[in-house]
């Protein structure tokens, strides 16, 4: 039987075809996003006209009263969930997702604490002037210079993630005459990914220290005077969209955590992040109310069984807190339709950034969705495949998509869901410069985090000399006689 569109059979099934290829989905898009009268997208009230005039293209854009939005509302509700069981809730920004100071000043100003994990995140914090106490510093192989750094600074918690650590981090407290925080972090042996969760006796991963390892380490922290423990830390996954798994390895922690309770205080449990958000309007995530409502009754009903009082209780979301904010702006330079025979016919869309400004889709297959922004398209919905300009045939930025069928060069197009893990993960690959991330709020737009030039790339290049060093004698490399 012959479909009703020759795209259909290209179309993966989660893809709709859309009534309206220019409509701003609910929920993918930030709130502030809308059509001009002209049809043109504008976000927290600047057009993407001007964006493209004034910074030209690829370019990060982010919603900052999006992400002040976000904060917001998950700090709400993990202190809702906690207070209804009489306890309290710490909310930190894991600021892997998205770092610059001007964001760690935005989600410290809505009541977060930011967690880091490297020596370049805890200085960007530090020079935000978020307080060291409100820090938390994670990682698995962190270096002696970041620990005696972070002790030195007096960070509020380290996350100790292995035996050599507790060892290294203590002889380093002690040197710097420090009572150290930490916790420990321990493997759940809960795994969720999206929509389903894997649950094991033992994770094959590179994190924390399985259940059963913990008390011999939880012991072994107690007897060192310069490290004060003060809970079990685990983290089950990123972009979860259900909260089973975040209640079951809130059991099995709950359980660990009570055991070791009968030899001394454990105020804190931390409970990480991995909050899922929309990227396409497939993806339906839990509210974060539910979610928090969910955790917290978990570990209150755990603790009940338990007989013993609700420790106040840590989050760590990052996803949740920039990913909607954030939008990438490309121009179209080609379209090309490629036949596939009796498969149909898909348009490839080629923009000037791709994998080097958004590696998601190359690194975990991860799906997005795209409309022209500079101008409300007037052709029918056609199969879509967005393509970045890297050598490289999985350099994809959106894998399926629904455009008006007039998309053409010199149009703007807009991703929406790129504020977590784009610009962190951003890269050079082929010599291209990381576009710049400009803040949007109230009609007014900024740029936070400068874009690299063409001078940038070729100024780390020992080989190419700046013209004031081009005189004789000045050259510097190693293999010179
Ligand atoms: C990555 C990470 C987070 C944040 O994950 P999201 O999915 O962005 O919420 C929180 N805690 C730890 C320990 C992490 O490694």
């Amino acid at each position: 039987m012959l479909s009703a569109s020759p795209d259909d059979a290209l179309a993966p099934d989660w893809l709709e075809l859309p009534s309206d290829p220019n409509d701003l989905v609910e929920g993918v898009w930030p709130a502030s996003a809308r059509r001009d009268a002209d049809g043109e997208l504008s976000i927290g009230g600047v057009g993407v006209s001007e964006l493209r005039a004034r910074f030209g293209t690829p370019l990060y854009v982010l919603d900052e009263g999006e992400a002040r939005a976000h904060a917001a509302r998950i700090k709400a509700a993990f202190d809702a969930a906690a207070a209804a069981h009489g306890t309290k809730a710490r909310v930190y920004y894991a600021g892997k997702a998205f770092l610059s100071t001007e964001v760690a000043r935005w989600v410290t100003q809505e009541g977060l604490r930011v967690d880091v994990c490297t020596r370049g995140e805890l200085e960007t914090a530090l020079a935000a002037g978020v307080k060291p106490s409100r820090i938390g510093y994670h990682g698995n192989n962190k270096k002696v210079s970041e620990l005696e750094r972070a002790v030195e600074v007096g960070v509020g918690a380290i996350v100790l993630d292995s035996a050599i650590e507790i060892e290294r981090l203590g002889a380093i407290a002690e040197r710097l005459g420090a009572v150290q925080r930490v916790l420990l972090r321990v493997n759940s042996g809960v795994h969720a990914e999206t929509h389903d969760f894997l649950a094991t006796a033992h994770e094959d991963q590179k994190f924390g220290t399985p259940l059963e390892a913990a008390p011999a380490l939880v012991e072994r922290i107690r007897e060192i005077p310069s490290l004060d423990l003060r809970g079990l830390h685990c983290h089950i996954g990123s972009q979860i969209f259900g909260s089973a798994g975040f209640a079951e390895s809130a059991s099995r922690i709950v359980e660990l955590h009570a055991a070791l309770r009968e030899d001394g205080e454990l105020p804190l449990l931390n409970l990480g992040g991995g909050f899922g958000i929309a990227y396409t309007r497939a993806d339906d995530p839990t509210p974060i109310e539910e979610l928090a409502t969910a955790i917290v009754d978990a570990v209150a009903a755990e603790c009940e069984v338990r007989g013993i009082p609700i420790p106040a209780l840590a989050f760590e979301p990052g996803r949740a807190v920039i990913g909607q904010a954030g939008v990438t702006l490309y121009e179209v330079g080609t379209t090309k339709d490629v036949s596939l025979g009796d498969r149909g016919d898909r348009l490839y869309v080629s923009v000037d950034g791709g994998m080097s400004d958004n590696a998601r889709p190359a690194l975990y297959g991860s799906q997005y969705s795209a409309r022209i922004a500079s101008r409300e398209g007037t052709g029918e919905p056609v199969l879509v495949r967005v393509v970045g300009s890297h050598c490289e045939s999985g350099d994809v930025v959106v894998d399926h998509e629904y455009l008006p069928s007039d998309v053409t060069p010199g149009d703007l197009l807009a991703v929406p869901a790129t504020g977590a893990y784009c610009h962190a993960l951003a890269s050079n690959y082929n010599h291209t410069p990381r576009p710049a991330v400009v803040a949007v709020r109230d009609g007014a737009a900024r740029v936070i985090v400068r874009g690299e030039t063409l001078a940038d790339l070729l100024g780390r290049d020992a080989g190419i000399a700046a013209p004031a060093e081009a005189a004789p004698g000045a050259r510097t490399g190693e293999g010179e006689a």
